[in-house]
């Protein structure tokens, strides 16, 4: 595969999918290519590559780079997000391990939430620093038409998964104490856990892209008191990649048209957020 150095002006993709752990590799895109993407705020996580699925155009940027370089809480997310945004994606599909503080939700179910608690505390969550400031709503922060597209994408596919559900985001790179995991699930009633969300979501909004998560259950956190090993994680996982490229491959043809207003109203969260 060949590696671009600058974007040429015909490189556009208008869905972007960002990898979390486990895929790492864009194997379903179709003629694919690398660019390297130059942004004010650094450099992105990886080459992003871009191609097709079923005519769409598509980019894939892995979350943490290739090999697992950057843990959640070093990822450079607002070149990622300004790299994205900057080859005209403007849809946002993120695809991210979790773990589960729901018995409902499953090792091996995916989930496609619609609220978040922010528990981070060291990342810069705008590209607003000033002097122009920007306060977005964040209400509804998961893009409801794109939610519903996965969703129904997985159903057909006929994986277990969850439409709606809140995620607790946490700093990391650490797990939970036990305390913690039973006050976000029994005190904060959260129901998946992870460490990637914020602020990809945030950023993501005020760039006015249509951002929603495919999130793949891979244990329960350490509330339920069944350790698990390393080798049932990672069977869990396994399926779940498997699971997560089939559900992209599906719904990604189905985004051709939109967004626009009959679709949901991402593309103007910037209109009454600027002060
Ligand atoms: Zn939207």
């Amino acid at each position: 595969m060949t590696v671009q150095l600058s974007i040429p002006k015909d490189v556009k993709a208008h869905v972007a999918i960002i990898g979390g752990s486990g895929l790492y590799q864009a194997d379903i895109i179709e003629d694919a290519k690398e660019v390297k993407v130059y942004t004010p705020y650094g450099e992105p996580s990886d080459n992003i590559t871009i191609g097709y699925i079923k005519g769409v155009s598509v980019a894939f940027l892995p979350r943490h780079g290739k090999g697992h370089r950057f843990p959640p809480h070093m990822v450079n997310y607002r070149a990622n997000i300004w790299a994205l945004k900057s080859i005209g994606a403007k849809y946002v599909i993120s695809v991210s391990a979790v773990g589960s503080l729901n018995e409902n939700m499953k090792p091996g179910d995916f989930v496609i939430p619609n609220q978040f608690i922010d528990m981070t505390k060291l990342r810069k969550y705008t590209f607003f620093d000033g002097p122009i400031t920007v306060h977005v709503s964040m209400a509804d922060p998961f893009c409801d038409d794109l939610s519903k597209k996965i969703f129904e994408s997985s159903k057909s596919l006929n994986y277990r998964s969850h439409l709606g559900g809140t995620y607790i985001c946490i700093e990391g790179p650490r797990f939970s104490t036990r305390a913690e995991s039973r006050v976000w699930k029994e005190v904060f009633k959260a129901d998946i856990i992870g460490m990637t969300l914020v602020p990809e979501i945030n950023l993501a909004c005020e760039a006015q892209m249509c951002y929603s998560t495919l999130a793949m259950v891979t244990d329960y956190d350490v509330w339920a008191e069944k350790p698990v090993t390393a080798a049932e994680v990672e069977k869990v996982m396994t399926q779940n990649i498997e699971g997560a490229r089939k559900i992209l491959y599906d719904v990604v043809p189905k985004l051709k048209e939109g967004p626009d207003e009959n679709h949901c109203s991402c593309c103007k969260a910037l209109e009454h957020a600027i002060q």
